[in-house]
């Protein structure tokens, strides 16, 4: 005969219910409070533990997670009873981990919910150590809320990394400021896919033989880029096995986790932490790579590849702060192409784009890595040639025009065109800023037009 544990604090209810389940062949226990209810089902777990929902000093709810949490009736399903069907009753019967939440008005579906759950009876437990409890029913309680609670508090705080503005340097940085407050560790590092393949917290003494340690764990090449953040919050020490997680979205991988725990090994809080940690960031680092993907296609020119004209200003102005600083010398090459409309024209447009992605490869292989190319609008493009004064840029300016004007382009239909390019060059003068640099370039290059095409102008 199938056990059914029913708590209720109502008298009637119990002796109504009870009669009826009885009538059914349940063999009912009936209590009338929760921790009565908890310590016979721990002492002896029943087939299923049928309990109000809410009752004076400890809840359905809270009865219901603390059998899901002991090992002796984690297996016993418990079914949520209560006097209506409202919306917040049932999320917390479903977040408790009840397998049913019925009225009380409706006793047949009550017992249809008992026949399945005992059809397959005799749901001998399984084998479980009975550990008996530690401490009383209402301390255990209070140890699940508080873990409960301490993992709802970290969860958010993870989420909240999401509040980064695309800076992966930034989300790192916040993570290892609530880590290093939860948790200790030798290090911690985070492996992502995108430029920079590791973010690694060290403390400075042990920085090298951590790199070391922290790339193996994250399976990431000895010279991947990194930034490592070092610092006294990070414990020296060494040793222990590393603890790694996963960090997913939906189904994609988009980051792992890897922390080097303290000298005495990693605890049981170190792996509840990573865990929890690694299941949350999987949104935040998510939302990393679309701001990043999002910033990267509005500074890229889609024909060429090329960075676009906001682009080359944006990064113009971040060279014209160095170049102050260091007093460095700065050229600027304009381009554009000479009688392109006629490509058009006579080749059609399609003919015309291939030809303006020729010349960005030209460019692209002309260039030192140092230097910036972009294109800059239409058929015209521009290389700001860092630490390059005109005497070095004169060489370069007639270098790319040579370059261009040598180069074939194949066009779809197999047929070849070359075209030539006027270049004017510019060179910063003190207290220059790039609207000016990029005007007298433009000047330059007319003039080029003017004198021939296929020519380079100075400034
Ligand atoms: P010039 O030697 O004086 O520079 O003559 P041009 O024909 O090169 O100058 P113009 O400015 O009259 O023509 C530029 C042409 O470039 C006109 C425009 O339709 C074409 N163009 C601009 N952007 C693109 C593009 O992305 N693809 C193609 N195929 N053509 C483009
Ligand atoms: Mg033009
Ligand atoms: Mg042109």
């Amino acid at each position: 005969m199938p056990r059914v544990i029913l708590v209720d604090d109502s008298a009637s209810v119990r002796a109504i219910l009870g009669e009826k389940l009885r009538a059914e062949g349940f063999d009912v226990i009936d209590v009338a409070d929760a921790v009565t209810g908890a310590e016979r089902a721990l002492a002896s777990p029943p087939s299923v533990v049928i309990t109000d929902l809410w009752m004076p000093g400890i809840s359905g709810v809270q009865l219901c997670r603390l059998l899901r949490a002991e090992p002796a009736t984690a297996h016993v399903p418990v079914v949520l009873l209560t006097a209506s069907d409202d919306r917040k009753s049932r999320f917390w019967a479903r977040s408790a981990g009840a397998i049913a939440y019925v009225t009380k008005t409706r006793i047949d579906d009550l017992l249809s919910v008992l026949r399945e759950l005992t059809r397959d009876a005799l749901t001998a437990p399984p084998n479980v150590p009975r550990a008996g409890l530690l401490g009383t029913i209402h301390e255990r309680l209070s140890q699940l809320l508080d873990a409960a609670l301490y993992e709802s508090i970290i969860a958010g705080e993870v989420r909240a990394l999401a509040q980064h503005d695309g800076d992966a340097r930034r989300l790192f940085a916040d993570l290892v400021k609530l880590a290093a407050d939860v948790v200790s560790y030798r290090w911690l590092a985070l492996g992502l896919d995108g430029d920079v393949k590791m973010f690694l917290h060290t403390c400075p003494a042990a920085r090298a033989i951590v790199d070391v340690e922290a790339r193996r764990a994250l399976n990431i090449d000895a010279d991947a880029p990194a930034v490592v953040l070092e610092d006294e919050r990070a414990l020296e020490g060494r040793y222990g096995a590393p603890l790694v997680a996963k960090v997913s979205f939906g189904a994609n991988k988009v980051g792992i986790l890897a922390m080097g725990a303290g000298p005495r090994g990693a605890s049981r809080d170190d792996e509840t932490f990573l865990r929890l940690v690694a299941t949350e960031l999987g949104g935040p680092l998510r939302m990393l790579a679309l701001v990043e993907d999002a910033r990267r296609l509005a500074a890229t020119d889609t024909l060429t590849s090329l960075m676009n004209r906001r682009a080359f200003v944006d990064a113009m102005l971040r060279e014209r702060s160095r170049a102050d600083r260091h007093l460095y010398p700065i050229s600027i090459l304009l381009l554009d192409v000479d009688h392109f409309k006629k490509v058009n024209d006579t080749r059609g447009h399609a003919a015309g784009d291939v030809v303006l992605k020729g010349v960005a490869e030209v460019l692209m292989r002309i260039a030192r890595k140092s230097d910036l190319v972009a294109r800059w609008g239409g058929e015209e493009f521009v290389i700001a040639l860092t630490q390059t004064g005109e005497t070095g840029a004169r060489i370069a300016a007639e270098r790319v025009r040579r370059a261009i004007a040598e180069s074939v382009h194949t066009l779809a239909d197999g047929e070849s065109i070359s075209v030539t390019a006027s270049v004017g060059l510019a060179s910063a003068q003190p207290l220059w800023t790039v609207d000016d640099l990029v005007t007298r370039a433009d000047e330059a290059m007319y003039s080029a037009k003017s004198r021939g095409r296929n020519r380079v102008e100075v400034a």
